[in-house]
C-alpha cells in the first residue's frame, strides 16, 4: 500500500496501523500529536496518497498523567508539538478540528471511529474526575480494567502502545468490549495482508502477561501463567513518556517467577524468595493470553 520510505516513517511515528485503518475506511479521521518538524514530511505523504491534512492552530503540551493535552499559542516555547487531523474527507478533518476547539468529545470520538460505548465511558470517567478530583479516574487503563467483566482480550491490549504494538488506538470501555474487538480484528486483517511478519510480532507482544501499575508496565516473556503466578525467562518494561517507573526492573530480572498476592508481589528464583514488593498502588496482573484465567487486581 505504501512505499518503503513512507512505511518506515509511519512505523517510526507509531501511526502505521492508524493509517491502514484510515485507508480501509475503518477510521474516518486520524488525529495525532506530532512535532512541528514532522508536519512537512507527513503532509507530503498525505498529498501523495490523496489525504487531507489539517494542523491545529495551537501547540500542545502533553500531560502524561491524565492522557490529556493542553493547548498553548504558537508563540509559547514550552512545546514543539502540534495536533494534526488527517482524513480522506476535508469536511470530516475540519469537523474534528472544530469539535476539538468546542470541547465536543462525543463528536471527536465518532469521527475518529471509536465505538460509542467507549466514548461514553471515556466521558463518564472524565466527568467523575472533574467531580471528585480523585486521580484514580484519570488512570484510563485501570478504569478500563475495572469495567471489564470476564477475561481481558489481547486484541484490546493497549499497554504496549508506546512501542507501537497495538490494534486499537482508543481506550476501550472494557478489555472485552465487543465493538472494539471487532475493530481490532479488522485492523489485524489489514495488517496481516500488508506485513505478515509485523502482524505476527504484534500478536506475540499483545499476548504477553503484563503487570501494570500507575502508567508503568512490565511484560513477561513467560513460559507459563498459572493462577496468580508467572514463570518467565525475560522481563522488560514500558513506561509512559514523562513518567517515572514504579517498578524496579533489575529486581524482576534477577528472578524467574513472579507471584501476585493481594497486597504484595513476590519475586522468586525457582524456590527461593528473592524479594517482596509492597506499597504498590492499584496494581493489575493482566493475562491477555489465556481466555480461561482470571485477571486479578490488588492494592
Ligand atoms: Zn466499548
Amino acid at each position: 500500500m505504501f512505499d518503503a520510505t513512507t512505511k518506515k516513517f509511519l512505523l517510526e511515528k507509531k501511526i502505521f496501523q492508524e493509517f491502514l485503518m484510515l485507508f480501509a475506511g475503518i477510521k474516518p479521521v486520524l488525529k495525532t500529536i506530532i512535532t512541528i518538524n514532522m508536519y512537512e514530511p507527513l503532509k507530503q505523504i498525505c498529498d501523495c496518497n490523496g489525504l487531507y491534512i489539517r494542523k491545529s492552530d495551537f501547540k500542545v503540551v502533553i500531560d502524561p498523567m491524565r492522557d490529556m493535552f493542553f493547548r498553548i499559542p504558537f508563540s509559547d516555547n514550552r512545546s514543539d508539538r502540534i495536533m494534526v487531523y488527517v482524513s480522506k474527507s476535508k469536511d470530516m478533518a475540519e469537523e474534528v478540528c472544530s469539535s476539538e476547539l468546542n470541547g465536543n468529545t462525543e463528536s471527536i470520538g465518532r469521527l475518529l471511529g471509536y465505538p460509542k460505548c467507549c466514548v461514553n465511558h471515556y466521558m463518564a470517567m472524565t466527568k467523575k474526575f472533574e467531580e471528585t478530583k480523585n486521580a484514580i479516574y484519570q488512570d484510563r487503563i485501570l478504569q478500563t480494567y475495572l469495567n471489564t467483566k470476564g477475561d481481558a482480550s489481547f486484541y484490546l491490549n493497549n499497554l504496549h502502545h508506546k512501542e507501537m504494538f497495538y490494534l486499537v488506538s482508543h481506550f476501550p470501555c472494557s478489555y472485552n468490549c465487543k465493538y472494539s474487538v471487532a475493530l481490532a480484528k479488522k485492523t489485524l486483517n489489514i495488517l496481516e495482508s500488508e506485513d505478515a511478519v509485523l502482524a505476527n510480532d504484534i500478536l506475540l507482544r499483545l499476548k504477553l502477561p503484563a503487570l501494570y501499575s500507575n502508567y508503568s508496565t512490565l511484560f513477561f516473556e513467560g513460559l507459563c501463567f498459572r493462577n496468580n503466578k508467572i514463570l518467565y525467562s525475560q522481563v522488560y518494561e514500558s513506561t509512559r513518556e514523562g513518567i517515572e517507573s514504579v517498578f524496579d526492573l533489575d529486581m524482576f530480572k534477577t528472578g524467574n517467577i513472579v507471584e501476585i498476592k493481594e497486597k504484595a508481589i513476590n519475586i522468586f528464583n525457582d524456590e527461593k524468595l528473592l524479594n517482596k514488593v509492597t506499597g504498590l498502588k492499584d496494581f493489575v496482573l493482566f493475562n491477555f493470553k489465556s481466555e480461561k484465567e482470571k485477571n486479578m487486581v490488588a492494592g
